[in-house]
């Protein structure tokens, strides 16, 4: 009956978790990521399909004076098993962290004999040493034969994936189901269900500087209607959408009229229709602006990550992984979460996602993240069991 128990191996994953997170892998700490991504083409082979490293899409950010910069990425990694396969999954992860190279926490610390704390190991080195090994154990099962999937592990999901949404999206298509190995929402295993959105936006505003003692009326200040603009987004507010000014740069010597302007601000809508709603209010809002200050405006970014809310097809899924939890002896839960992450870009394809099956830890985004240990099997446990389903017919 249980097909997938006792093929497990815990040391086997505690080893590679301290192995992968030993490299740091800040989202611009282009060599690390090198390094972990050939670490784990390497892990991944024992699988039955083809291994390849993807190189990342291009993506521009805005400099502080207002010009336009590419952002280098790493590759990411895809597998593919069974690609005829009639029934097919897509299983993700991300191998980037958010520490920087230069960051003080590096090092891997037992807290206890079952917590290691270390960068990385719940999210989510430790989320993709249970998606490997659910993976093998389910390639041990009988099941194998009637499921295929692809594996991708993004460079550069802590900053939002835009190298790799594309991607993200071509792996999405045609897929039954998706997985996502993210830390667990509750240190006691509880998943993330609907997740609200986020965008990300610089607007450069240019203005014409002047003297401002000798013809200041000739110039038109940047920083001014920057202001106006900040005051009057944070108007945009409403139950459905938070917006937050977070930097404003520009400005010059204290007798020039600033011409340029750079205001930087991220938006969580809750639903995609206020995301489209806020999208169009801010394309009249810079029409105003720039009527009203004589500037010019240029909107660079946008939603990035549309809301994920949990339809019929989706909790069909969150369902199943439950069901197989109890057959565990695992009770799952489930609740809302105000994070965002690659399960919110796949749902916006149609594919269902849980996208908190990897490891029960906390602390995430901070020194003191953290690993329970045990979680490593036990979440193994709990995917192989949901992927063998998926392979029985399972919501198909
Ligand atoms: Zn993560």
């Amino acid at each position: 009956m249980d097909g997938t128990s006792g093929t497990i191996d815990a040391g086997a994953m505690l080893a590679q978790v301290q192995a992968w997170s030993a490299v740091n892998t800040g989202t611009a700490n282009l060599a690390g990521l090198a390094e972990q991504a050939d670490m784990l083409a390497d892990a991944f082979g024992v699988l039955p399909g083809t291994v390849e490293l993807v190189d990342p899409a291009p993506v521009t950010a805005i400099a502080a004076d207002g010009s336009a910069i590419e952002k280098p990425h790493g590759r990411h990694l895809v597998v593919r098993v069974r690609p005829q396969a009639n029934r097919r999954i897509l299983l993700t992860g991300h191998m980037d962290t958010v520490f920087p190279a230069d960051h003080a926490f590096q090092r891997l610390t037992w807290l206890d004999n079952a917590t290691i704390n270390g960068p990385g190991v719940a999210d989510m080195k430790g989320g993709i040493a249970v998606m490997l090994h659910a993976l093998m154990a389910f390639e041990a099962t009988a099941s194998a034969s009637g499921l295929g999937y692809d594996v991708l592990i993004n460079s550069d999901e802590e900053t939002g994936s835009l190298a790799s949404r594309a991607l993200i999206a071509e792996l999405a298509a045609g897929k039954l189901a998706a997985l996502t190995y993210e830390p667990a929402a509750l240190p006691d295993g509880t998943l993330a269900h609907e997740r609200g959105g986020t965008g990300n936006y610089s607007i450069v505003v240019t203005g014409k500087s002047a003297h401002a003692g000798r013809n200041p009326h000739e110039g038109r200040n940047a920083i001014v209607a920057a202001a106006d603009l900040i005051l009057r987004l944070k108007a945009l507010e409403s139950e459905d959408i938070t917006i937050n000014p977070a930097k404003l740069e520009g400005g010059a010597a204290n007798n020039v009229v600033p011409d340029t302007a750079v205001l930087r601000f991220n938006i969580r809508p809750k639903t995609v229709e206020a995301g489209a709603a806020f999208d169009h209010a801010l394309g009249h809002l810079l029409t105003a602006i720039e009527a009203a200050h004589g500037v010019a405006t240029h909107c660079h970014g946008g939603v990035t990550r549309p809301p994920k809310p949990v339809d019929a097809a989706a909790q069909k899924l969150f369902d199943l992984v439950r069901a197989c939890g109890a057959e565990l002896g695992q009770d799952i839960r489930w609740q809302r979460s105000g994070g965002v992450c690659d399960g919110n870009n796949i749902a916006a394809c149609g594919v269902p996602v849980v996208d908190t099956m990897g490891v029960r830890g906390g602390a995430i985004h901070s020194p003191d993240e953290y690993l329970i240990v045990p979680s490593l099997a036990e979440r193994a446990a709990l995917s192989a069991r949901v992927i063998e389903r998926l392979a029985q017919g399972a919501l198909s």
